[in-house]
């Protein structure tokens, strides 16, 4: 019996990450605290470093609120 094979690509993947900007705001953290928090030392970190669709609202809305602009999100190829 053959392997069952998926068809077509499935649901798009993002690596979502903060630079050496970040200063520790913490807006990311507020944003949505599932996918951020801060570090022993006060600077954001990623809980959940790929992401699906489904928290890719969330996702954007941290890249846009971080005032150092050090969120980032990169479609996975
Ligand atoms: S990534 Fe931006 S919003 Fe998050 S803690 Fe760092 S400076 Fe603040």
């Amino acid at each position: 019996m053959p392997a069952e094979t998926v068809s077509g690509p499935g649901p798009a993947r993002y690596r979502l990450w903060i630079d050496e900007e970040c200063i520790g705001v913490a807006q990311c953290v507020l944003t949505d605290p599932d996918l951020f928090a801060l570090d022993n030392a006060g600077y954001g970190k990623v809980l959940v470093a790929e992401i699906g669709p489904e928290k890719l609202p969330a996702a954007r809305t941290a890249v846009g609120n971080c005032p150092l602009g050090a969120v980032h999100l990169d479609e996975v190829e």
